[in-house]
C-alpha cells in the first residue's frame, strides 16, 4: 500500500506520486468508486503507472475512462495496453485524435520523425467514444467539463473540474507552449483563441500535460498570447504564419523600382 499523494482533493498526478519523472503528466482523477486516467504515456511506463495505481488501491476494474488529450505518442502510445489491461474503461477523446489512433498514422502523433531518426510504435486503438466542447465527463460526483483548445494539435482537449483546469499541451509554468508545427496539424490563430479562453476563465490551477502544476496567471498568459501574435507574421513558423510582412514591403519596394540594397 502506497500513500495516495493528492495534489487536490481527487486527483493525483502519476510522476508525482512517483516522485521521479515518468513522462507527460498522468493525472487520476477519483471520486467514490470511479476514477479515470488523462493521459497515459508511453509503453515504457506502463507497468509503473499500472503499479502505483494498484500499491494507491484503486482497483483496476473500477476505471471508468481512459482520456486522450490529443493523439501525440508520447501521450497515448500505451492506451492500446491500457484497455487490454482495463477492458472496461471507455477510451475517450476528440474525433481527430480518434482518426489518427485509428489508423496509426505516425506523422502528426509525432511517432516518425525521419530527418531526426525517431521512429517508435504507435500501436493503434479504436476510441470507444469522442468528446467534444460542451460534454461532461463525471466520475463518482465529480464533473468534468470538456473544452476544445486546438492550436498545438487539431484535438487537444482541456477539462475544467472546479477551479482546476487540466490544460494539456497549451502552456506550461515556464511560458513555452506546446509544438508549433505544420505537420502536426498546429494552428496559430487557433492557439491564441485557446489561450485567450484560458486567460479570460476563472479557473485558479492549470494542471498542464508536461511539467509542475502552475497558478494561472493572467499576465503570463498575454505574454504568450503576444508571442504568438508575432509568430504568426514572422517567417520563422513556415506556414503556420498568416502572413509575412517582409514580402509586401518588398513589392512594394520593387513597384518603386528601388534598388536593393538601396
Ligand atoms: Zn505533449
Amino acid at each position: 500500500m502506497q500513500q495516495r499523494r493528492e495534489v487536490f482533493p481527487n486527483v493525483i498526478e502519476m510522476n508525482q506520486q512517483a516522485r521521479r519523472r515518468l513522462g507527460c503528466c498522468v493525472y487520476l482523477v477519483h471520486d467514490a468508486d470511479e476514477w479515470l486516467l488523462m493521459d497515459i504515456g508511453y509503453e515504457d511506463t506502463l507497468d509503473d503507472i499500472i503499479k502505483l495505481i494498484r500499491e494507491m488501491d484503486f482497483p483496476l476494474a473500477n476505471c471508468k475512462y481512459l482520456i486522450a488529450t490529443h493523439a501525440d505518442v508520447d501521450h497515448v502510445q500505451a492506451l492500446k495496453r491500457a484497455k487490454e489491461i482495463m477492458p472496461q474503461a471507455l477510451v475517450v477523446g476528440h474525433r481527430a485524435a480518434a482518426k489518427l489512433l485509428a489508423t496509426g498514422e505516425r506523422i502528426m502523433t509525432y511517432a516518425e520523425i525521419a530527418a531526426q531518426g525517431i521512429s517508435i510504435p504507435m500501436p493503434r486503438v479504436e476510441f470507444d467514444k469522442t468528446i467534444d466542447e460542451g460534454d461532461v465527463l463525471e466520475v463518482g460526483s465529480l464533473k468534468l467539463d470538456v473544452w476544445h483548445t486546438p492550436g498545438h494539435a487539431p484535438a487537444q482537449l482541456s477539462f475544467r473540474m472546479r477551479d482546476l483546469l487540466f490544460s494539456g499541451d497549451n502552456i506550461y509554468r515556464d511560458g513555452c507552449v506546446g509544438n508549433i508545427d505544420a505537420h502536426h496539424g498546429s494552428d496559430l490563430p487557433s492557439f491564441i483563441k485557446s489561450l485567450t479562453r484560458i486567460r479570460d476563465s476563472d479557473v485558479e490551477w492549470l494542471l498542464p500535460s508536461h511539467g509542475p502544476i502552475f497558478r494561472k496567471d493572467k499576465q503570463q498568459l498575454q505574454e504568450t498570447i503576444d508571442r504568438l501574435d508575432q509568430y504568426q507574421h514572422m517567417a520563422d513558423f513556415g506556414t503556420c504564419a498568416v502572413d509575412w510582412p517582409l514580402l509586401d514591403e518588398w513589392d512594394d519596394e520593387l513597384a518603386r523600382g528601388e534598388p536593393s540594397p538601396a
